[in-house]
């Protein structure tokens, strides 16, 4: 294929990612990494668009070479940005700048303006870098976190990487000139297929790995408690079975504290549902922090809440209660200038051989909890201390 058919083509694809990563950031604003990666779109079709042009004698040939390598290096760099925003690492556009004078100023020394071989000397380690850069930001997330939504760019990078490290050894190792080497048919094929095979692996890349990180949110947001930011019933179906796979596992302790408030019902009709409200969250926020920060906080609905206390003897798992207890039964509330306080009942269930899954657990825990409720409220109680016959609510 001639040069300005191959031309043609990339700048075509370049254009697609740019329009297709556009429209996709038009339709999830919140995505800015699509921007940088529309923006390095942006900058390998301005590369082929100035070869087209130079081809067709429409460009000046001294301007094109420094124009050419610094919309395409700049475009590789730009994914690098894109990427390191993606995975919320700080992203730097200034070093883009900086690159991109490093490459002006290269171009005014003799000897990149000798040839196109003294040019491919200089520019190729400076292109290995920058994608040898993006394959180590993603090959140093945790293996869990490398989801297959990254294998296409990580594919992209590695065999563009590859190629580019198998051209630049060849020519270093072949005698004669570099610049017919360059000029070869073969290696200018090679190269711009190469590249069409890296926008296009790129593009795709970018769009999976927005829709996972989109899927991700949603999520979140499915196993979040809006109100409280608390871990939500449909989490602790996810959690608890795991948790107490483990702890049987490793034999290890395992408790469930189930808190809910008294006369909860009084609160909203003495001082309003938004106080109501803003209490579930400030007790939300002081058994969270009465608790270890690997103890998991749940909000089961209403104005009830559950605990998984893992690794933890039985005693200790009373004192995290009784301290839980105390902190909101000390807690000022106010509203207007009125203060006013609330207590909480809690059940405790120990994880005991007989329990053969996490619901059995969550029983306990619940018919603790009534008898702390049958007992007076404000009150702490575990499951083995239950006589259930016994139990009359008050
Ligand atoms: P007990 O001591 O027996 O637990 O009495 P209680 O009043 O706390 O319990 P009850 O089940 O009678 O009432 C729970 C109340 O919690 C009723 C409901 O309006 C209120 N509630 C449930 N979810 C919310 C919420 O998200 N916000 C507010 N403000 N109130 C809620
Ligand atoms: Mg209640
Ligand atoms: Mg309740």
């Amino acid at each position: 294929m001639d040069g300005f058919t191959l031309s043609l083509a990339s700048a075509f694809i370049s254009l697609v990612m740019a329009l297709s990563l556009m429209i996709l950031w038009y339709t999830s604003p919140r995505q800015w990494c699509l921007l940088d990666w529309a923006g390095a779109g942006l900058l390998f079709f301005c590369s082929n668009l100035i070869s087209i042009m130079t081809i067709c004698q429409l460009f000046p040939e001294w301007l094109a070479p420094v124009l050419v390598n610094l919309t395409y290096i700049c475009g590789h760099a730009a994914i690098l940005v894109g990427l390191r925003r993606h995975l919320q690492l700080t992203a730097h556009w200034d070093y883009v700048l900086v690159l991109a004078l490093l490459i002006i100023f290269l171009h005014t020394t003799p000897f990149v303006q000798a040839s196109v071989g003294h040019r491919v000397a200089v520019f190729y380690p400076l292109l290995m870098l920058i994608n040898s850069l993006v394959l180590w930001q993603l090959w140093r997330l945790p293996k869990p976190r490398l989801h297959p939504a990254y294998w296409p760019i990580l594919l992209a990078e590695g065999l563009f990487l590859l190629q580019l490290s198998v051209r630049f050894v060849w020519m270093l190792l072949t005698p004669g000139p570099l610049a017919e080497m360059v000029a070869a048919e073969w290696l200018l094929t090679s190269g711009t297929l190469a590249v069409l095979l890296f926008l296009l692996l790129v593009t795709i890349g970018c769009v999976l790995i927005v829709m996972r990180s989109q899927e991700l949110t949603l999520r979140m947001a499915s196993l979040i408690d809006p109100l409280t930011l608390c871990h939500n019933r449909r989490a602790l179906a996810e959690v608890a079975p795991r948790e107490l796979a483990r702890a049987q596992r490793t034999e290890r302790p395992l408790a469930m504290l189930m808190l809910d408030i008294d006369h909860f019902k009084a609160v909203n009709d003495q001082f309003g549902h938004q106080v109501g409200d803003q209490v579930l969250q400030q007790i939300s926020h002081i058994a969270a922090q009465e608790l270890r920060g690997y103890d998991q906080l749940f909000r089961l609905g209403g104005e009830e809440f559950l605990a998984v206390l893992s690794d933890v003897d039985e005693q200790s798992v009373m004192v995290v209660a009784e301290r839980v207890r105390s902190a909101v039964q000390d807690f000022e509330f106010q509203h207007n200038s009125q203060q006013f306080q609330v207590s909480i009942s809690v059940g405790i269930a120990n994880l005991c051989k007989d329990d053969l899954d996490w619901q059995a657990m969550l029983q306990r825990a619940d018919r603790a909890l009534y008898l702390a409720k049958a007992q007076g409220r404000n009150q702490v109680c575990v499951a083995e201390n239950i006589a259930l016959t016994e139990v009359v609510i008050t």
